[in-house]
């Protein structure tokens, strides 16, 4: 059997037609392609306003700044996380709140978050960590009594549901990602949803300069040259070479989920008897996109298990190193020891490559090797 990569996009024909198209039409930046993709994922989520970006990264600094938060405030975030959903909030001056996770869901533990909420707390950033999905009622009831706002990070939870309801559909404001390891991608790119028309219009003027709405158009034939700027926005715009790729991924999307769902349920029959050994988390409450599939090795063997794999040609990887242990955080006073499940779940977990690339037989493989490394 060939080596396999941790991950690999599934780019087809319809994606690399399409970019052509769009290079042949002269129009690459934010334009008709666009629209469109912004068109079809709004109607895909079941939301009022989808606002394509570069990343999710922008998603989320545009979505905290659209909140207003800013100096002063601080935002609830789990460190269990990627590097983004923390340093977005250190750009818009506020300080960022290490909370801890249920060692079960990997997900932000509820009263933990509540234990740290003070007078200056203004927000929580919500991670759905691996296309898990968090339980948004009872964190929208804890935003209410506090009078937080709560942002989803869904950048692993595109096309997840709960309770029948797309991720995206049920919270404030909620950020994606189509990076390259994405569920879906656009090589680089992101995207904000919400169905408050205030924070749509806020985000929209900031993703370009802070030029009012639809200034993109400028250079289009017959079009008013004048432009207003009323902030000094950012450059996010997502554009069209992207939109070109976002608009067959998400078509694709339902079946992506299906093979991803599958092969997690190929991995669980050949996984689920090993002791010492903990699989990713499921509900009945949700509809689990597997955006990853995070094990658990108990006894101090993930590294060596890492090692093991890589040496079968099989790729892996951690999600996540906690942020509270990187050297900029720690600089600013967190330590070892502030966030027990944290650091715990972080010394066992490891993620298998599972992608719709892959084949039936390459998931055997991948668990006929993880059997062995484990032996
Ligand atoms: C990938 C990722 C991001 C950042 O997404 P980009 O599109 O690369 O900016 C943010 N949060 C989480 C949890 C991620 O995994």
């Amino acid at each position: 059997m060939n080596s396999i990569p941790y991950a690999q996009p599934s780019i087809g024909e319809e994606e690399i037609q399409e970019v052509i198209d769009t290079l042949k039409s002269g129009w690459l930046s934010t334009g008709p392609k666009t629209l469109q993709f912004e068109k079809s994922f709004a109607e895909y989520v079941g939301v009022k306003h989808a606002i394509g970006l570069t990343s999710c990264t922008a998603a989320l600094h545009l979505a905290l700044l659209a909140h207003r938060i800013g100096p002063g405030d601080e935002v609830i975030v789990p460190s269990f996380t990627f590097a983004a959903s923390v340093n977005t909030i250190i750009h818009v001056g506020a300080t960022p709140v290490f909370a801890d996770i249920s060692e079960h869901t990997y997900i932000l533990d509820i009263e933990d978050v509540e234990r740290r909420i003070t007078l200056k707390t203004k927000a929580i950033i919500l991670v759905h960590y691996g296309g898990y999905v968090a339980d948004i009622d009872a964190f929208n009831a804890l935003a209410k009594k506090h009078g937080l706002v709560i942002i989803e990070d869904a950048a692993h939870a595109v096309g997840s549901e709960r309770k029948g309801k797309q991720v995206g559909s049920f919270g404030n404001t909620t950020c994606f990602s189509f990076y390259a390891t994405k569920t879906m991608t656009t090589g680089e790119g992101g995207m904000v949803t919400t169905d408050d028309d205030a924070i749509a219009e806020h985000a929209q003027n900031l993703r370009l300069h802070g030029m009012s709405k639809d200034a993109w158009k400028r250079y289009a034939k017959g079009a008013n040259w004048r432009y207003e700027i009323v902030a000094a926005g950012w450059k996010y715009n997502m554009f069209d070479l992207l939109a070109a790729l976002g608009i067959h991924q998400l078509k694709k999307l339902p079946s992506f989920i299906d093979t991803r769902r599958a092969y997690a349920e190929q991995f669980k029959e050949g996984l689920g008897k090993i002791p010492g050994l903990i699989l990713p988390p499921d509900s009945s409450d949700i509809r689990h996109s597997y955006h990853l599939y995070p094990i658990r090795i108990s006894g101090g063997r993930r590294d060596g298990f890492i090692e093991t794999m890589a040496n079968l040609d099989i790729g892996t990887s951690v999600h996540f190193i906690p942020n509270h242990l990187q050297p900029y955080y720690r600089e600013r006073g967190s330590k070892e020891g502030d966030l027990p499940i944290t650091e715990k779940v972080f010394s066992e977990i490891v993620s298998l490559p599972l992608y719709p690339k892959m084949t039936p037989e390459e998931v055997s493989h991948v668990i006929q090797a993880t059997k062995k490394a484990l032996a």
